[in-house]
């Protein structure tokens, strides 16, 4: 890692503390390492989750053996780089070969793989276009935080340090976006949750488990609230420090009723998939009266408000009521359907077909509950005002949610894994210093 490149990151006063938690994380052989693992896969286990452990492939080609055993295991690997350099700065090409180095690695140590996740979060506009032609199914590497620490408990160097990491992932704040999976050039972009343990451990230098553990509870109680995706992101190196905060986490999550979906990213990234295809096929059989039937998998979540369905249903959240039928009479005054102006973008509908809703394009806004326009143009900025403004509009409405098995909101627990042993991690240096010299060089 260049020293620039390290300053921009870090302060470089942080730097020698850092040399010290380097040596105290990681051995000469991987032993340290493999107990870290072992630690983090049981912790889960126990919990009763399985984590997401993105690797960098140079790392998986030096220790193929404790990772295809964990592999083995079940538990979940994504490609992390072909080395753990910055792919911001890399054009297409060169991302490409990479990423298909990477690839082959991946092959020849039989460790299935379905996504990917860049170093130090950051990407550019090419790393889809390449995941894409790759065939990946996921990228997790776009940061979203959510305010839920109280700036006035820390020092204003440890807040500059947490501005500054968030700055370096181009965190955007859940304030202004929802934090949802979302297609892009056909692969699944599954946000990454901060504060994670990097923000909180090393840059806030927080050291009562108690506080971390408050933390991650507020924001799960806010992405609860909003039903949105919690990716709880603790590298293996902090599982011992942790752990207890994780187990406060997953205990409370499974405390909520309608429930909390734990799942891997690859789960994730198959469940939108799954979910994408999913219909209504709606039949008026008089003006207050429609036969439907739902287009879906056994485990999707069916939702009706302000209308009422001729077949059992529980209460779930927000006024919505959960369906367990797959056909069924609604009655209601109007159809459960939104009416989109003919000009709203694809992208828009995509959008609000992605949310579950039933949409139809029409010039008669009379026909429908909730008529849609000025639509010609939907930035991400403008998806979550849209979904709150259908969710206050009480009009009759018939959805899928976005999650299954009734669940409220997703949580899944993932992990860099960077470096193993001593020896990768001064190679890892080594190889960010080559290629920030290729790159100055160019
Ligand atoms: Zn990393």
């Amino acid at each position: 890692m260049g020293w620039q490149f390290l300053s921009k990151s870090r302060g470089a006063t942080n730097l020698i503390t850092r040399i010290g938690t380097v040596l105290s994380r990681f051995g000469i052989t991987s032993r340290k390492f493999a107990r870290l693992l072992n630690k983090y896969c049981t912790v889960t286990r126990d919990l009763g989750c399985v984590p997401t452990f993105p690797i960098t492939a140079v790392i998986l080609k030096r220790h193929p053996e404790l990772i295809k055993k964990l592999s083995d295991n079940g538990i979940e690997f994504a490609v992390h780089g072909y080395i753990h350099i910055d792919y911001k700065t890399l054009p297409l090409h060169e991302q490409l070969t990479h990423y298909e180095k990477a690839i082959d690695i991946f092959e020849t140590c039989q460790v299935p793989f379905t996504g990917f996740r860049a170093p130090f979060l950051r990407t550019n506009d090419e790393t889809v276009t390449a995941l894409s032609r790759l065939k990946f199914a996921y990228d997790s590497s776009l940061a979203a935080h959510w305010n839920v620490i109280e700036k006035a408990k820390y020092s204003d160097a440890a807040w500059s340090e947490h501005d500054r990491l968030l700055e370096f992932y181009q965190s955007r704040s859940a304030s202004e976006v929802a934090v949802l999976p979302g297609f892009n050039d056909g692969i699944l972009e599954i946000p990454v949750t901060i504060p994670d343990d990097e923000v909180m451990v090393d840059r806030l230098g927080i050291k009562d488990i108690g506080e971390i553990g408050k933390i991650w509870k507020a924001v799960l109680k806010e992405v609860y609230n909003r039903g949105e995706l919690f990716t709880v992101q603790l590298h293996p190196e902090r599982i011992a420090y942790c752990e207890e905060a994780l187990a406060e986490l997953i205990k409370e999550a499974k405390s909520l009723n309608p429930p909390v979906w734990m799942a891997t990213l690859g789960e994730i990234a198959a469940w939108w998939q799954e979910k994408e295809r999913f219909n209504f096929e709606i039949e008026a059989r008089s003006k207050v009266e429609y036969k439907v039937h739902a287009n879906c998998s056994g485990r999707a979540t069916v939702l009706i408000r302000n209308c009422t369905a001729r077949a059992p249903v529980e209460p779930w959240l927000d006024g919505y009521q959960v369906i367990s039928s797959g056909d069924f009479v609604l009655e209601s005054p109007v159809r459960p359907v939104i009416g989109l102006a003919q000009d709203c973008s694809p992208g828009a509908v995509s959008f609000l077909n992605s949310e579950g809703y039933i949409t139809e394009k029409s010039e008669q806004p009379e026909k429908f509950g909730l008529y849609l326009s000025n639509l010609a143009q939907l930035n991400e900025a403008d998806k979550k005002s849209l979904s709150e403004k259908i969710e206050e509009s009480g009009v009759p409405l018939l959805r899928y949610w976005r999650w299954p098995h009734k669940a409220r909101t997703a949580l899944t627990v993932t992990g860099d894994i960077d470096s193993i042993t001593l020896i990768d991690f001064v190679l890892r240096v080594y190889e960010n210093w080559c290629q920030r010299r290729r790159h100055f060089e160019n």
